[in-house]
């Protein structure tokens, strides 16, 4: 696991905040999250997740451990006589997303188009535009308990997705993590 210190954050908020991170790790895999677990020095650290940075706005350089999702991946898990399934990386670009599912030919999330983060940022506040939100379009979710290192799945029921709203919106809140 690497540690980096005194990071500009300025490239990574929509609003180009002038701002650092004292500590940040990047996060590519679910193994990294596991690492950090594992890690004594920083296992108890606070800590801040961050995105794409399109919802947040920063007030001044961040004491947490900047825990950066760059997870990457897009794959095609299913296809049904309703739906494409396809599984995607946290860390990918949301808009990047729903262009590659239109050029893959799995219409849908077409509506949701040009709004800004990431996928793994998406379900957190239920992005939504044009009629539709993501919890009409949404599967599950695979994700892992910093505090426990404990891996689960959320369905769109456990997500309690509300309007700009879901489970994942409290951090406290993560049931199914317990
Ligand atoms: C110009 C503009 C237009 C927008 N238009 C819309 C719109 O039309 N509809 C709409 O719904 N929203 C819109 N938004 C809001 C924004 O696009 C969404 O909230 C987006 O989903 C945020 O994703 P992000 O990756 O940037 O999250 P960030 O801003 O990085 O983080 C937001 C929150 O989610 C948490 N988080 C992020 N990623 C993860 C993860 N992998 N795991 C756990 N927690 C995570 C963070 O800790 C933070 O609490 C807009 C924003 C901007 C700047």
């Amino acid at each position: 696991m690497i540690v980096e210190h005194n990071v500009p954050l300025q490239p990574y908020n929509s609003f180009g905040i002038v701002a650092r991170a004292q500590h940040l790790v990047r996060i590519a895999s679910g193994d990294d999250v596991l690492a950090l677990h594992a890690d004594a020095q920083w296992r108890d650290s606070p800590r801040f997740v961050l995105g794409g940075g399109s919802n947040i706005v920063l007030t001044g350089d961040v004491k947490p451990l900047v825990l950066k999702v760059e997870i990457k991946g897009r794959r095609l898990v299913e296809e049904t006589p309703r739906a494409w399934i396809v599984e995607v990386g946290a860390g990918e670009n949301w808009h990047e997303t729903v262009e590659w599912t239109v050029d893959n030919g799995f219409p849908g999330l077409e509506n949701l188009a040009l709004i800004p983060g990431t996928v793994g940022g998406s379900p957190v506040q239920n992005i939504g535009a044009y009629g539709i939100e993501l919890q009409d379009r949404f599967e599950s979710l695979d994700a892992i308990a910093l505090d426990t290192g404990r891996a689960f799945t959320l369905d769109a029921a456990q997500c309690a997705f509300g309007y700009r709203d879901s489970v994942a919106a409290t951090a406290s809140a993560w049931p199914a993590a317990r």
